[in-house]
């Protein structure tokens, strides 16, 4: 675990559309170790090792890993009369869990604030609409006015913390504990027979619209995406999902958008098997698979990553050694995605 890079890809803020902060980071990784390094006009960063030895005189297969950099997060709406924000949301984020949160604007410069708690609420009230909230950044409406302008980004403030020797806790693991993945799998990989293409996506939370261009530029003949599993915990019904934390990657076998490619998935499982990486089935939301799947004239794809509770809130878990097995068959998998690649190359 390189808990230096997590955390540098984790704290980084990047909300859906305002990505250059954090792909930045992506970059200088990805420029370290690999042949190319290019960022397409959407803002999705490419990588790029090419195959070590490739047999035969046919052209060499292609293999693209993607994860989404972008998280969920609001952009400034309006300032009112007393110098309080309102903001659109972008991504999907759940209205209960929004008052009393600590945000960053990111204006002329970072300005710290609350999203204000609503104390005329009672137990039993319906949660208010994110319309009806406001940001208080403590400082005069002059001020707010000459340092905020409307669209300007805003993230959650909670950073990555520790909660024990195996479990971190994070406001974006969605998806940047697949970022992460992906650059720590790009150090992994030893030799390969396919070019492997590491791409960090933008704009997945709004609708899959970053992963649909750079899979028409690489045109692959397989591909993973690399995303949060869903994972039992507290106030989810034991039944509703089918991964557990800290019993390894998971392995989409559908999910909202993608029916996983049968063969991939049982190579994925198979492969688990051989390299004694823990790995459990999942169904999960909807992945930047999908645009994988069906780009020019498609490919075999699924989507795969570590266990995440409470996506889409501030407080998402993870649990180290699922990262660990994430990483692990990712950099199995380009290692030994020719043996799967020879019947469509
Ligand atoms: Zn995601």
């Amino acid at each position: 675990m390189d808990l230096d890079l997590l955390t540098r890809v984790v704290n980084t803020p990047g909300i859906s559309g305002c990505e250059e902060a954090v792909q930045e980071v992506v970059g200088a990784e990805m420029r370290s170790v690999c042949d190319e390094v290019r960022r397409d006009r959407l803002g999705n960063v490419i990588g790029l090792r090419k195959a070590g030895w490739a047999p035969g005189t046919g052209r060499t297969p292609r293999v693209a890993l993607a994860a989404h950099v972008d998280e969920i997060g609001a952009i400034v709406k309006h300032i009112d009369g007393d110098g309080y924000l309102r903001f659109q949301r972008v991504g999907g984020l759940y209205s209960q869990t929004l008052q009393s949160q600590m945000v960053i604007v990111h204006g002329r410069e970072p300005l710290k604030g609350v999203i204000a708690p609503d104390f005329n609420l009672r137990e039993g009230d319906k949660i208010p609409s994110p319309d009806d909230l406001l940001i208080d950044l403590g400082l005069p409406r002059e001020t707010v006015e000459e340092l905020v302008q409307l669209g300007d980004p805003i993230t959650f403030a909670q950073e990555l913390v520790q909660l024990n020797d195996k479990v971190v806790m994070g406001r974006n693991f969605d998806d940047r504990i697949g970022v992460y993945c992906l650059l720590e799998a790009m150090k992994r990989v030893g030799d390969a027979q396919v070019d492997a293409y590491f791409v960090s996506t933008v704009q997945e939370e709004v609708g899959v619209r970053g992963m649909p261009v750079a899979a028409y530029a690489i045109e692959p003949d397989l591909g993973l995406a690399i995303d949060g599993s869903l994972v039992r915990a507290a106030h989810v019904k034991p039944h509703s999902v089918t991964c557990d934390m800290g019993k390894g990657a998971g392995i989409y076998l559908m999910d909202n958008l993608t029916i996983g490619d049968r063969r991939l998935v049982s190579f994925l499982c198979d492969l688990c098997e051989r390299e004694g990486i823990p790995f459990q089935r999942n169904i999960g939301g909807g992945t930047d698979a999908s645009a994988l799947q069906r780009t020019r004239l498609g490919c075999r794809t699924t989507t795969i990553g570590a266990p995440v509770r409470y996506m889409h809130s501030t407080v998402q878990l993870c649990h180290l050694d699922d990262i660990e097995a994430t990483i692990r068959l990712l950099a199995a998998f380009v290692e030994h995605a020719h043996e799967l690649a020879e019947d469509v190359a």
